[in-house]
């Protein structure tokens, strides 16, 4: 015999058991969605989760069901996240800020069988039960409650339902490509498009997130996952976190600036992860208290560009900046920003710069750029095109449609962007929001994050707007910051010398709130609608 390697599959299971067999002391603490904060560790949630998976299969919900979610983070989703998968069910996490008819289309679009919903969305299961046509159980993610009971009548309870699993249920032993869990793209243009993981990618994603130069996740570290497990799995922390066995902080509906400022001083959070929405209003919040968030030492920012101002503002208390990228399809990291051993010497205000960018793939996924005719773009800093990726926890085809979504094996990502000679890569802008003025193209992330460091504005969203003379050019639509009154032209004058001068915007326009979309970020297609003719 040549003599090999045992074969494990990489299953979902095995991190939670891994948690529980090593780790299993470690705190999971939880804001309820009634209120107050409950504790619990990662040998309670993998029992729970068990029982869970034991009492669905009691119930007839088969392998490769899905179980639909519309929850906030807490420990009741994570018992979900590993009883679902751990069984062999699909975890179908869905986004509670999709338009009614939306929810009701990809749940569906999935075929969920069971679907778990916090208090808040009860009226919505109430409201359209009936245009849910294969759901057989709705759980509602609490203990008994009378009074929810009398709304829908056969409504379960998360408690209950587990306390109906056998203490000495057993992990099935799954093929690792079997499907885990569902996740939508939030659907700006049409219905949403679904992306199914697996036990395999999800497990590789949890690696690649721990590894040194992503997040260098551990045990000594205490995880508050702000972006929400609708939301790519909440970028995969939940099963990271299991992984190596970091306490997690779950910080449930409240996301508001000083309610995540108290549970990173109580719980003493050393990494958190979100949007740049959420740090503005944690930053907000920090100013106006006595805290210096002492126990935070990294965030990871993703979803949208980081602006320089959000890093300088973390640095003042000590805070790093991860700069992530990625999107659904990808798991979702795709890049993620920290400096090589060659920058150690360099100047703080050069190693900034250094840290702008959206940073470089980790070992499993591949990223390059092409021309509008195909052709593979050389990674020199300048030259920019469409980004397209590769790699193991990267979509192959959308759930249920014939959509075609890789070219010659790569991913396409609606993103336009440059790679330097180290891989560092820079996203200019989506490729629908790209402004071309006049034969040129201008980022339209770039004007934003200038325009957002001026201290007279709240938030800033740069537009392409039509034009008689060079078809598009950029126009700012601007909030006041509270108490400031900035003119057009400060405005104006502040993109002087910082961009060349053809690329600042015509004109500003005021508005008293960005629209946002299901996932939180500007919505620009409203914005075009609104504002595009507006240099007409
Ligand atoms: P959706 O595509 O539905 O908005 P995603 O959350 O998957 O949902 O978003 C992915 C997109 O978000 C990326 O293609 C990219 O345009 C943008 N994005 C994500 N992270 C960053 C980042 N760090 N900087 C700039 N843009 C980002």
């Amino acid at each position: 015999m040549l003599g090999q390697m045992m074969k494990m599959p990489l299953l979902i299971s095995s991190l939670i058991d891994h948690a529980d067999n090593y780790h299993g002391e470690t705190e999971i603490v939880s804001v309820e969605t009634s209120g107050g904060i409950s504790r619990s560790n990662w040998q309670t949630v993998a029992k729970r989760s068990r029982k869970l998976a034991s009492a669905l299969g009691k119930r007839g919900i088969k392998q490769g069901d899905c179980c639909g979610t519309i929850a906030w983070n807490n420990h009741r989703h994570l018992e979900i996240y590993f009883g679902v998968s751990g069984g062999g069910m699909i975890c179908h996490t869905i986004n509670p800020r999709l338009a009614p008819e939306q929810m009701a289309y990809v749940i569906n679009h999935a075929d969920d069988q069971v679907l778990f919903l916090e208090k808040t969305f009860l009226p919505f299961a109430v409201k359209l039960k009936e245009h849910l046509k294969g759901v057989k159980a709705i759980v509602l993610m609490s203990g008994r409650d009378e009074e929810a009971a009398a709304q829908l009548p056969g409504l379960l309870f998360h408690d209950e339902l587990v306390d109906e699993g056998d203490d000495d249920y057993e992990w099935p032993a799954l093929d690792e490509n079997t499907a885990s869990s569902l996740c939508f793209t939030s659907g700006t243009t049409g219905n949403p498009k679904g992306v199914l993981y697996s036990h395999r990618s999800t497990v590789l994603h949890s690696f690649c997130a721990a590894l040194p130069d992503s997040i260098n996740f551990s045990a000594r570290d205490c995880i508050l996952p702000v972006v929400p497990m609708f939301h790519v799995n909440a970028w995969g922390s939940p099963y990271a976190a299991a992984m190596v066995g970091a306490k997690l902080v779950m910080p449930g509906p409240g996301l508001d600036g000083p309610s995540l400022l108290s549970l990173i001083d109580t719980e003493k959070v050393t990494v958190a992860l979100g949007v740049p929405t959420i740090w503005q209003g944690l930053l907000a919040a920090i100013k106006a208290s006595d805290s210096k968030i002492e126990s935070l030492t990294r965030s990871v920012v993703g979803g949208a560009a980081c602006p320089e101002s959000m890093m300088e503002a973390f640095r003042e208390y000590g805070v790093d900046t991860l700069h992530a990228w990625g999107m659904t399809e990808m798991s979702p990291l795709g890049t993620i920003n920290n400096l090589l051993q060659k920058h150690s010497d360099l100047p703080e205000a050069e190693k900034n710069k250094v840290r702008l960018s959206q940073g470089r793939p980790p070992f499993g996924c591949e990223l390059r750029i092409v021309d509008e005719a195909g052709v593979v773009m050389p990674n020199d800093g300048t030259s920019q095109g469409d980004l397209q990726c590769r790699g193991h926890w990267i979509l192959e085809d959308y759930f249920k449609t014939d959509i075609q979504a890789l070219t010659e094996g790569w991913f396409s990502t609606g993103d336009v962007a440059t790679i330097d000679e180290d891989g560092f890569m820079d996203i200019r802008d989506r490729t629908k929001d790209i402004i071309k003025s006049g034969g040129e193209w201008i980022s339209t992330v770039e004007l934003e994050n200038i325009a957002v460091a001026h201290t007279g504005l709240a938030s800033a969203a740069v537009i392409a707007a039509k034009h008689a003379k060079w078809d598009e050019r950029p126009l700012l639509v601007a909030v006041k910051a509270e108490g400031a009154d900035p003119s057009v032209e400060e405005l104006l004058a502040f993109y002087e010398g910082k961009i060349p001068k053809w690329q600042v915007p015509d004109d500003v326009v005021f508005v008293e709130s960005l629209p946002l979309g299901a996932t939180g970020k500007v919505m620009k297609s409203k914005l075009r609608e609104a504002h595009g003719d507006h240099l007409l």
